[in-house]
């Protein structure tokens, strides 16, 4: 055929168009020409369709729901220009090696979908994936490449199933680089007719602008969630953030800094940071960060009603060029670990104190002892100068095995327990007549349940955790009284209850007196009673890791306390040393 998609006309006089013979000749030819110029204007038609179907689908589609939308009207056009009863796309999944539904398929409920997992060496899909040739088959049920049972589940008679190839191109259209995602199936040609090569080649076509479209959505879409998901941590945080560009101007802050800073949100964005924030300190920690272009930290107080201690930490933004855009201050609520450090410090005295007093007394009694040579001191009182010298060395040992324990929890290293069937009963007559020996203004008394034994815990620990809770039971009862170890049978645990009848707690302190360190404090008659303020914290990791509580189940001040541990007969979770 030539350029201009005539027949080349002959060139012999026999054929010549004055004869019948050579006007028939001549008519054929422009038959041939009519019919090519029709199949050619098929052709653009199609093309245009297409075209127009590709209008339709938006190049830029960044949510899933416009995603799902465009899809839906993706397999209609492709079901409708290649005429066919199912649409489905399938894409390759990395971290899986499978080929899975894209959601929606057009002819294949949700249900099917789902059913539907192909591995890249499986069937006809992971045939086209894998070679990206197309495939296209008439009889599905016996062609030898197709997978049975997803024929039958989707009740397939013929198909094609192309790659779906994205293609990068340069701005003059030259093609750069190019990976298969997936594939794309059509299945059933309508009026039970066969498909053909025209067909696959009009669903190539499509498949090619199909994946542009799905991996452009896939790459929006995998930016915007990130980008949602990094603004949800930016506002949710509780680290407060502020960024100011060069010129002073507040160009973000999450809702922590606004709360610290005492803002209102976002009414102060695009605002003068000198006129809206109120503390000085971080104006001027982001302003010298600017000037000295360097990171700048500072230590600084804020809020009038409830102060607290913010580590301040201001980092420039560069750009490319390297020229600063902005700064960001990061403002870490460091209150705890100042009053954490301020309690430490408090408690090394309160310690050192613990220490000497006992010391002081033993030292004291020994050097009398020796000194009386002259024998000034009677029997009795040697004996009591003895007994007070025992009990101060019990109280050395308690307070170091304490601080023992807690360098074991605060090295996180476990408490290490020598778990024994124990007799409670025991146990426990011999802590409260232990703890009646150093005292005569309380009276000690013990209580069991019917039908208590033994119980599988480390002996000296429940010893330690016991002599804790009656120790602060008689410490805390200043002018005497009651002190009862009550304990219950509850099935698979058992109840020691400690009460006293003295100063009970302050409803201020009752949630923090677990923590270390942490003491009523505020209080005349608290404060004249001297202690660590580790026992009650120790007495809780001591049960935990028993697999058992404590609690302070009943205060009132000036009425006494309960505090009840539980312990499991059998500590599963107890890591037995
Ligand atoms: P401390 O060495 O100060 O006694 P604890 O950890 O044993 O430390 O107790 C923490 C604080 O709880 C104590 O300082 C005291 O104020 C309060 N407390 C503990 N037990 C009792 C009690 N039985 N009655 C009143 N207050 C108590």
């Amino acid at each position: 055929m030539s350029d201009n998609g005539l027949p080349p006309r002959g060139s012999d006089n026999e054929d010549a168009p004055e004869s019948p013979q050579g006007l028939r000749n001549e008519l054929d030819r422009y038959r041939l020409v009519v019919e090519e110029l029709n199949r050619r204007i098929r052709g653009l038609e199609q093309d245009l369709d297409t075209a127009a179907t590709m209008a339709e689908v938006p190049a830029v589609v960044i949510t899933r729901p416009e995603l799902r939308d465009t899809l839906l009207r993706l397999v209609n056009k492709v079901a409708m220009i290649v005429q066919t009863e199912k649409v489905m796309i399938m894409l390759h999944q990395p971290d899986t090696g499978t080929l899975t539904v894209l959601s929606p398929a057009l002819g294949v409920t949700e249900e099917q979908a789902a059913q539907i997992s192909m591995s890249v060496d499986d069937g006809v899909t992971g045939h086209v994936f894998r070679t990206q040739d197309s495939v296209i088959y008439n009889d599905a049920l016996n062609d030898p490449r197709t997978r049975k049972d997803f024929v039958s589940l989707l009740h397939v008679r013929n198909g094609i199933c192309v790659p779906l190839v994205l293609k990068q191109r340069d701005a003059e259209e030259r093609l750069l680089d190019e990976r298969v995602i997936g594939v794309m199936h059509v299945f059933n040609k309508r009026f039970n007719a066969e498909l053909g090569p025209e067909d696959m080649r009009l669903v190539e076509m499509l498949a090619e602008q199909a994946a542009a479209v799905i991996s452009n959505a896939q790459i929006y879409i995998q930016l915007t969630e990130e980008k949602e998901e990094l603004e949800d941590a930016f506002e949710s945080i509780m680290v407060g953030v502020i960024v100011v560009n060069t010129q002073g101007d507040l160009r973000l802050m999450n809702p922590s800094a606004a709360e610290m800073l005492g803002l209102a949100g976002n009414d102060v964005i695009g605002e003068p940071m000198a006129e809206v924030v109120p503390a000085g300190d971080v104006y001027d920690l982001l302003e010298a960060a600017i000037q000295s272009n360097e990171d700048r930290s500072l230590e600084i107080e804020l809020g009038d009603e409830d102060p607290h201690t913010y580590q301040a930490q201001a980092s420039l933004i560069a750009r490319d060029d390297g020229s600063i855009d902005a700064a960001v201050a990061i403002f870490n609520d460091i209150t705890d670990i100042r009053r954490v450090e301020r309690m430490k410090t408090a408690f090394v005295s309160t310690v050192s104190h613990e220490l000497r007093t006992p010391l002081t007394s033993i030292k004291g009694f020994i050097s009398t002892l020796l000194e009386d040579d002259e024998g000034m001191y009677d029997e009795e009182t040697r004996r009591e100068f003895l007994v007070i010298i025992n009990e101060e060395c019990d109280r050395l040992t308690r307070l170091i095995s304490d601080l023992l324990n807690i360098s074991r929890i605060e090295s996180g290293h476990g408490l290490d327990l020598q778990l024994a069937d124990v007799d409670v009963r025991a146990l426990i007559s011999r802590v409260a007549a232990n703890q009646q020996a150093y005292t005569k203004k309380h009276k000690i008394i013990t209580q069991f349940e019917e039908g208590i034994t033994t119980i599988r815990v480390d002996h000296d620990k429940l010893v330690q955790v016991l002599d804790n809770l009656v120790g602060n039971a008689v410490k805390y009862s200043p002018n005497g009284g009651t002190v009862t170890i009550a304990v219950a049978d509850e099935g698979a645990s058992v109840r020691i209850d400690v009460t006293d009848e003295g100063l009970g707690i302050p409803e201020r302190h009752r949630d923090q007196i677990f923590q270390r360190f942490h003491q009523v404090d505020d209080d005349v008659d608290h404060k004249s009673i001297s202690g660590t303020g580790i026992g009650l914290y120790l007495v809780q990791h001591l049960a935990e890791a028993h697999g058992g509580q404590v609690r302070l189940s009943r205060t009132e001040v000036g009425e006494g306390s309960t505090f009840s541990l539980y312990l499991p007969k059998e500590p599963e979770s107890a890591l037995e040393g």
